[in-house]
């Protein structure tokens, strides 16, 4: 499946849940979210179907999203499912971790190859207060269990915000020193809740560099990840910085996006999305709509800060 500027769409990233457990400042409203109607939100059969489809038109990789994917019911039916298709070649899941100690071993065996955990804070207090309310100990349990079952290469996800963790960046990256890691640094994107946020709180990647000026540039890494890659010499992991605002990576993306509704969104940062329930009991009809948008995919997103999107970051998966 290919796009109009000749991009191979190899990558599916499923949000599976619109619903969290955490409610992160810069991702959910401090009420939580008005939930979907349950006959609004796909079933797992609905998934399942969609992702065979999308398999078939050329998806290779395939991420488990959300909101907060592990407060899906029926998740280890759909990680089955999907991890039995051979032409999947990764099968991975971004998630916050709260709940990864007990679900770990069970994500492993029915097929999940990895996991990406995000993890903004190491210190309890600031952990709790940008989640509103949650509980480190149980994201480090998690990352414990997910280790101990082989869910890796586990990939760190930070958001940096300014005033908020910038003094913890050096922490981050020692973590790759001795564990074989990647910690990612990701720029807080204006989208919904933090439309409002002023603009100290927006930091170029680039203060990574500046914060520790020993990292070095990694070869060779995936042309269509959004991540550049460093290291520290000598290190066992290493530290990936995603910087869409000041660095965009659009040229390259090889991705789509399913909402929890069963929208297809071609580009995160673009309001624009194609509602895929009508077509579900037709295949033909199905495929031919999926290509047909795709196809439609922009060259380029705009998002910059002062620009906003509707869609806040757990009704699209991040
Ligand atoms: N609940 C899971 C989690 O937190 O990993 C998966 C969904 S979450 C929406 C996916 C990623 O989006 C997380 O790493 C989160 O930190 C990131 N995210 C959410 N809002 C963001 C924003 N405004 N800017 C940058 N990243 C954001
Ligand atoms: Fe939940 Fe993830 Fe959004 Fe935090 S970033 S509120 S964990 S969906």
């Amino acid at each position: 499946m290919e796009d109009r500027f000749g991009r191979k769409i190899k990558y599916l990233r499923l949000s599976v849940t619109d619903r969290c457990n955490l409610r992160c400042r810069y991702c959910m409203p401090e009420e939580g979210v008005s939930k979907l109607a349950h006959q609004s939100i796909l079933s797992m059969e609905d998934y399942a179907k969609l992702v065979d489809t999308f398999v078939e038109l050329g998806v290779e990789k395939v991420r488990l999203t959300g909101g907060e994917p592990l407060v899906r019911k029926g998740l280890i039916n759909l990680i089955e499912h999907i991890g039995k298709n051979p032409k999947v070649k990764d099968l991975a899941m971004t998630t916050n971790g709260i709940l990864l100690a007990e679900q770990a071993e069970a994500l492993k065996r029915a097929g999940l190859n990895r996991v990406n955990v995000s993890l903004d804070t190491m210190n309890p207090l600031k952990f709790a207060h940008m989640t509103r309310g949650g509980n480190l100990n149980q994201v480090l349990d998690g990352l414990k269990e997910a280790r101990r079952v082989g869910l890796t290469p586990i990939k760190l996800n930070i958001v940096l915000v300014g005033g908020f963790n910038e003094n913890e960046i050096e922490k981050f990256v020692e973590m790759t020193m001795d564990e074989e890691i990647d910690v990612r640094f990701i720029e807080l994107m204006p989208i919904g809740e933090v439309a409002t946020w002023s603009a100290s709180q927006f930091l170029p990647n680039d203060v990574i560099l500046e914060r520790v000026p020993g990292l070095v540039p990694v070869a060779g890494t995936d042309p269509s990840s959004p991540a550049r890659y460093y290291a520290l010499p000598g290190a066992k992991g290493k530290v990936g910085l995603i910087s869409p605002i000041s660095c965009k990576f659009c040229s390259n993306c090889n991705r789509v996006r399913l909402t929890a509704e069963g929208k297809l969104k071609y580009c995160l940062h673009a309001d624009e999305e194609v509602d895929l329930r009508p077509f579900l009991n037709d295949e033909t009809a199905l495929r031919e709509t999926i290509e047909h948008y795709v196809f439609q995919k922009p060259e380029a997103h705009h998002i910059g800060i002062g620009t906003t999107v509707k869609r806040n970051m757990f009704q699209v998966g991040g």
